[in-house]
């Protein structure tokens, strides 16, 4: 079996070192750039599995080559962001990253992050010929990750779109918050379950008409959360 293959794009040598080591040791292929413009040239001529990706970087910053990444395919991305970096994180995310993580980090805490995003875009996630998700106004398009309520588009983040997905695709079955955080966020022990409580709150100010009254995205009290078709 071929050993899947990483790009870390981190201008600070320490950092692309100790990560490098450690995504190595987990049995991944890594291949080290320093700076914006390699990444590019290399990207422009292999396709990894997935990219580490620091934000600020000489030449042109993570936010330059997540968008560019996106223009042109899926491949899974990590942001590796100082705490000052909130906005650039979030443009991230709505740019098509898949995770971030905030330095400083453990490297065992990244190499986690990385598992959990391969498992969730290679179990079929990728969503090959997959059809759009239709109920009533709300239409959930796996391929393109558009969701739209009455045909207008509504902006969501990579997680809220993958927890939103995870409930729609098996509608009424009742997910507790931890099964919802092993299927979105990946088996991870730096991770409060109510993050979910707090995704799910988004998620119906954005999609629901009336969020204190949801439609589809329904309460189970003491038990967690449904899809409601
Ligand atoms: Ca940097």
């Amino acid at each position: 079996m071929n050993k899947p293959t990483i790009l870390v794009v981190e201008d600070e040598p320490s950092i692309a070192e100790v990560v490098s080591l450690y995504l190595k040791r987990a049995g991944y292929q890594v291949t080290i750039i320093n700076d914006g413009q390699s990444a590019l040239d290399w990207l422009q001529l292999n396709t990894p599995d997935l990219v580490v990706l620091d934000l600020m970087l000489p030449y042109v910053d993570g936010l330059e080559i997540t968008r560019w990444l996106r223009s042109r395919n899926d491949t899974p991305i990590i942001m590796l962001t100082a705490r000052r970096e909130e906005t650039d994180r979030i443009l991230g995310l709505e740019m098509g990253a898949d995770d971030y993580v905030v330095k400083p980090f453990s490297a065992r805490e990244l190499v986690s992050r990385v598992k959990a995003v391969l498992r969730r875009t290679s179990g079929g996630a990728s969503a090959g010929g997959e059809q759009a998700l239709t109920f009533d106004n709300l239409s959930i398009d796996p391929r393109t990750r558009l969701v739209t309520v009455n045909g207008e588009e509504k902006m969501l983040t990579a997680r809220e779109f993958d927890l939103l997905l995870v409930l729609a695709r098996h509608p009424r079955q009742v997910f507790n918050r931890e099964q919802l955080l092993d299927q979105v966020w990946g088996v991870n022990e730096y991770i409060d379950p109510s993050t979910v409580t707090v995704h799910i709150r988004r998620l119906r100010e954005k999609l629901e008409p009336d969020p204190s009254t949801p439609r589809h995205i329904q309460t189970v009290w003491g038990v967690g959360y449904k899809f409601e078709p």
